[in-house]
């Protein structure tokens, strides 16, 4: 289900038991101060249970994003962001990053997957190639 407001995400979380993520103290809007939103339930899902797995907060540091904002910073015209089926989460040392990896792996959580010196970027975008680990290399 794709969830096209703050007010639809915070009724989704509290009508479906997420435990660790509000729109309070988490970013799910374009961060160019648009106000837009868009995120897809099943990705909120799978955070919420990958963050239960790893034990630790997790903080997103992109979610979704408008079109101007996306080719401001260089997003892909395709990318995931823009339909809510992607979130980047920071990444801040060697061992959180191979929780996280272990976790979405073992668990088959996520099968698009982007790895980053500090963040990774996590996709259910079922248009695109599957089972895909990719790195951003400069
Ligand atoms: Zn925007």
């Amino acid at each position: 289900m794709l969830l096209k407001s703050l007010d639809e995400i915070q009724e989704y979380i509290e009508q479906n038991g997420i435990r660790f993520f509000n729109i309070y103290n988490d970013n799910f809007q374009c961060r160019c101060g648009c106000g837009e939103v868009l995120l897809d339930s099943e990705l909120l899902e799978k955070l919420d249970y990958l963050r239960s797995l790893i034990d630790e907060p997790i903080k997103i540091t992109s979610a979704y994003r408008c079109k101007e904002h996306n080719a401001r910073i260089g997003g892909k015209p395709s990318s995931s962001h823009l339909k809510g089926l992607a979130v980047d989460i920071f990444i801040p040392n060697n061992h959180y990053r191979y929780k996280v990896l272990d976790n979405v792996f073992v668990e088959e959580l996520f099968n698009r997957i982007g790895v980053a010196e500090n963040f990774i970027h996590l996709d259910i975008d079922e248009n695109k190639p599957q089972e895909v680990c990719w790195g951003y290399f400069n």
